[in-house]
């Protein structure tokens, strides 16, 4: 499958046809355990479920074909993904760096679920190398990223921060929920392991929650498998294949979020209502450059800070119509939310906090005349 292009492998790997009846579609492998073949004969090392099941495993090979991993891992959601995998790597007086706008529950699990078991988390600005350098401990056994950031669109140079990090004998571990492989492949650019809130674009249709790990080699393949079979959260055979078939599409479906977001971002940059456009595709955003240099397309996330303020804020993100009040991202739908009481509800009053005159877009693959009348519309009733 390596050799062939993203939107084909998106499409092909790990999807060949039932070889029994020549059904174009792998089933769906709706069974929690496997016959065996005498005892410890497992039929292709099916045994139990939770430790395989065809239906993820097809998905698994699918993931990592995109990211251009060895291996993957599929889970129930993109948060259980993130547990198997630090679990899988640290032990106590492990120490992880972490962006200091990542994923609110990422800091969450790091700091409330993993920390009373002696891992210790701190926050760092990723864009600044010299604060990166200065923040890293011998300890430090993981730095981790999300680019482009939630909700503020920040952008970090990957291929940096891992030789930075690498220098220093740590992991760099990058969210690339928000990218999708279609965007960025981190594994390409020196990143160590990928995990991915598959509920967002790889699904793609806001009809189910999983998450993955992708592996850049095998090092920590058996570690975090372990976690995985030992702990049990595994996508079931119905999500994954939902998962799978949500990614056939990822290719067209990132080209047009992102043709879309660009056209709301120029709209939006000359709006006086907003006095800020976070958007890299933007080329004021100071992450352009890098975001052209590591990403195909930039995506179809986008944050908007209202000049009036929070309340203007507020009630813009309860203003609109086709753009739905809704948290989560990267469905064919688009959906608007009000970050500090939504999403980053929980990083609220820490140093993770988002400004609170921000509301954020996820841009769905509407038509975009429709999607900016709306936000038109929106503008004009909150004025009234
Ligand atoms: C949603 C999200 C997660 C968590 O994934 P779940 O599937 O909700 O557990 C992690 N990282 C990012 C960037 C996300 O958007």
């Amino acid at each position: 499958m390596s050799e062939h292009a993203f939107a084909t492998r998106a499409i092909h790997a790990g999807q060949a046809p039932d070889p029994t009846t020549g059904a174009i579609i792998p089933p769906i492998y709706q069974s929690s355990t496997h016959v065996q073949d005498g005892i410890g004969g497992f039929r292709d090392g099916y045994e139990y479920n939770r430790a395989g099941n065809p239906t993820r495993s097809s998905l698994e090979t699918q993931l990592a074909a995109l990211e251009g991993g060895v291996d993957a891992l599929s889970f129930a959601s993109g948060l259980a993904a993130e547990d198997a995998l630090l679990r899988g790597i640290l032990k106590p007086g492990d120490h992880v760096l972490l962006g200091n706008d990542v994923y609110g529950g990422t800091y969450r699990l790091l700091t409330r679920v993993l920390a009373p078991w002696g891992i210790e988390t701190t926050t760092v600005e990723l864009s600044d190398i010299d604060v990166l350098r200065a923040a890293i401990r011998p300890e430090t056994r993981i730095v981790w990223l999300e680019t482009p950031s939630n909700p503020l669109l920040k952008i970090v140079d990957i291929a940096l921060i891992a030789e930075v990090a690498h220098a220093a004998g740590a992991l760099v571990v990058v969210d690339n929920t928000f990218a999708s492989p279609a965007l960025q492949q981190p594994l390409g650019l020196g990143a160590d392991l990928v995990v991915h809130s598959t509920t967002k674009y790889l699904g793609g249709h806001s009809d189910v929650l999983g998450g993955a790990v992708v592996f850049g080699d095998d090092r920590f393949v058996e570690q975090v498998k372990f976690q995985q079979f030992a702990v049990g959260a595994v996508s079931a055979p119905l999500d994954a294949w939902l998962t799978t078939r949500g990614i056939k599409t990822l290719a067209v479906r990132m080209h047009q979020h992102s043709e879309n977001a660009q056209a709301i971002a120029e709209w939006a940059a000359s709006r006086p209502e907003f006095a800020q456009v976070y958007y890299p595709g933007l080329a004021a955003h100071p992450g352009h450059a890098v975001a052209g240099r590591q990403m195909i397309g930039f995506g179809g996330m986008l944050s908007l800070g209202l000049a009036a303020g929070a309340d203007a804020a507020r009630a813009f993100a309860e203003s609109t119509e086709l753009f739905q009040l809704a948290e989560s991202l990267g469905g064919v739908e688009s959906l608007i939310g009000y970050p500090p009481e939504m999403t980053h509800a929980s990083v609220r009053g820490t140093e993770l906090a988002v400004p609170e005159n921000v509301v954020r877009l996820s841009v769905g693959i509407e038509d975009v005349a429709d999607l900016i009348a709306d936000l038109e519309q929106g503008l004009a009733r909150i004025a009234r």
